[in-house]
C-alpha cells in the first residue's frame, strides 16, 4: 500500500488536530511535523484533548498513527562529544522529544546523526550510539529513525556503513532504525536510477526491515555535491521517473513516503505533488 504525505505544521493552539486537517487537505494518508521550530528548542505543553480529539479525526478518515512520523530538530547533536555539557543538554532534550512523541501517540521520531566538527569519525559514530542508548529506556514504545544524510560539512551518516556503525552499537536494537532521503542519497553520492543496487547493499549490511520512512525530495545538486538542498518532484537533478520508481519499488511497499519539498512562492507544493505522484504522471506546477 503506498503510504504518501508531506511535511505539515504543528502550531500551539490546533496541534495535532491542525497536522492531521492539513494532510487531510493534501489527500495525505500519512504525515510528518517538528513539535515545534526545527531550530530551536523551545517547546509548549502538549493538549491531551487536542491529541484525543486528533486521534478520533485520524481513525474516521483511515490514518494510521504507527505511519505517521515526527522530526527531532536540528540542532540536538549527538556526534560531538567534546563539549560534556551541550552533549548531555542534547541528550535531555531528545528524551523529552521522545516523551512528546509518547503524549501525542505518534512513536517514529526522525534524528539528524548531527556532525562529527572537530570529533574524529569513528569516535562520533560512537558518540551517537551512546547518546541513544542513553536517551532511551527498556519498555519504551518508540522508534528512531536515524536519518540518511547528504555529506553537507562534517555531517556523519551519510553512507550505509556508517549508519550500520550506529546502529551496531545501540543497546535498544528494537527501537532504533532508518529513514532514507532521496535528495541526501543522491547528494551523498548514489546514483539513484541504480536504486535496486542500493537497495541490495542496504539489505545485505543492516537489512531492509529496518527502512520505517522515506523522504522524497528532488536535489537541486549534482550526484555526490553534498549539499542537501531539496527541490519540487521532477524539477531537480533526480527527475520525475526515478523517484516515481523508488516511491513505487515494492521493496519499499508500506514504508511511508514523506514529501520535504520548498514551497513555491509562500503556497504549499504538496497537494499538487502527491497528486502526480498518485496519477504517476509528470504535469508542470511551477
Ligand atoms: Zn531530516
Amino acid at each position: 500500500m503506498l503510504y504518501i504525505g508531506s511535511h505539515v505544521s504543528f502550531n500551539k493552539d490546533t496541534q495535532l488536530i491542525g497536522v492531521v486537517e492539513t494532510a487531510l487537505s493534501n489527500n495525505a494518508n500519512t504525515f510528518m511535523f517538528y513539535t515545534g521550530s526545527n531550530q530551536s528548542t523551545l517547546r509548549f505543553p502538549i493538549d491531551k484533548n487536542l491529541t484525543d480529539k486528533a486521534h478520533q479525526i485520524m481513525c474516521e478518515n483511515n490514518i494510521e498513527r504507527e505511519k505517521c512520523i515526527i522530526h527531532a530538530p536540528f540542532i540536538i547533536n549527538l556526534a560531538n562529544n567534546s563539549d560534556e555539557r551541550k552533549y548531555q543538554f542534547y541528550i535531555d532534550f531528545l528524551k523529552q522529544e521522545i516523551d512528546r512523541c509518547i503524549a501525542l501517540g505518534i512513536n517514529n521520531l526522525v534524528l539528524h546523526p548531527g556532525s562529527h566538527v572537530s570529533v574524529p569519525k569513528d569516535e562520533a559514530l560512537l558518540s551517537v550510539s551512546k547518546g541513544l542508548n542513553e536517551a532511551l529506556k527498556e519498555g519504551q514504545n518508540i522508534n528512531i529513525l536515524i536519518e540518511y544524510m547528504s555529506g553537507k560539512g562534517t555531517e556523519v551518516g551519510s553512507t550505509i556503513d556508517e549508519l550500520k556503525t550506529i546502529l551496531e552499537n545501540v543497546i535498544y536494537k528494537d527501537k532504533v532504525f532508518i529513514c532514507l532521503d532521496t535528495c541526501h542519497i543522491n547528494d551523498a553520492g548514489y546514483n539513484l536510477n541504480n536504486f535496486d543496487d542500493f537497495l541490495d547493499e542496504f539489505d545485505q549490511k543492516i537489512g531492509i526491515d529496518k527502512i520505517k520512512c522515506i523522504h522524497i525530495n528532488d536535489s537541486k545538486n549534482s550526484i555526490g555535491a553534498h549539499k542537501d538542498r531539496h527541490e519540487n518532484i521532477g524539477y531537480g537533478t533526480i527527475g520525475f521517473e526515478t523517484l516515481i520508481n523508488i516511491i513505487y519499488n515494492p521493496r519499499l511497499d508500506n514504508i511511508p513516503k514523506i514529501l520535504e519539498t520548498p514551497f513555491i512562492e509562500d503556497k504549499s507544493p504538496y497537494k499538487t505533488e502527491i497528486e502526480i505522484i498518485k496519477q504517476k504522471k509528470f504535469i508542470e506546477f511551477k
